[in-house]
């Protein structure tokens, strides 16, 4: 069975900045969950951050492909730098899909580590542009497909197609 990385704040855990889950409910990710497809994981958490945690964003006209190759910063509002926490955080993602041979990954859009189509334009001014974390961006160098929860019935006709199954969504 194709296995699934998810973040864990859309499976219910309470491991946001805020200290709140980010609860995606939808009845194909709870047929997964049934499966045992998943495998939830908070990047950041992982890294060592605490939760809750101070907001942070990629800094302002950088992208998460440069912060991985040193060119780039993640910083909270309060000023601190995390680059070193997120990028620990990318790679400890790529180590769990290794390790499930996830080929696949469902993950929270517009985080700075978890965005996969869009995140935040690092002034906090809650404004958000084209772009992507650094976890989807590790993943998706080495081959994982990336899919944000607005798109889980294309990832459903992708694990199917995987699984040479017919697509039923
Ligand atoms: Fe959710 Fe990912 Fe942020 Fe953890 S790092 S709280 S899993 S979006």
């Amino acid at each position: 069975m194709e296995k699934v990385l998810v973040s864990a704040c859309l499976l219910g855990a309470e491991v946001r900045y805020d200290g709140r889950a980010k609860t995606f409910e939808h009845p194909i990710l709870t047929a997964w969950q049934k499966e045992g497809r998943l495998i939830s994981l908070c990047t950041e958490m992982a890294a060592g951050l605490p939760t809750p945690r101070a907001p942070a964003e990629l800094a302002p006209g950088t992208t998460a492909d440069a912060i991985l190759d040193g060119q780039g910063a993640i910083f909270e509002q309060t000023g601190r730098d995390v680059t070193t926490e997120f990028i620990k955080g990318a790679y400890l993602a790529l180590a769990a899909a290794h390790q499930h041979s996830c080929r696949f990954a469902l993950l929270t859009d517009g985080s700075p580590s978890c965005g996969s189509t869009k995140v935040y334009s690092g002034d906090f001014s809650g404004q958000t542009h084209s772009g992507e974390g650094v976890v989807s961006a590790r993943l998706r160098a080495a081959g994982v497909q990336v899919f944000a929860p607005d798109h889980i019935a294309d990832l459903a006709r992708a694990l199917e197609e995987a699984e040479n199954r017919p697509y039923r969504a």
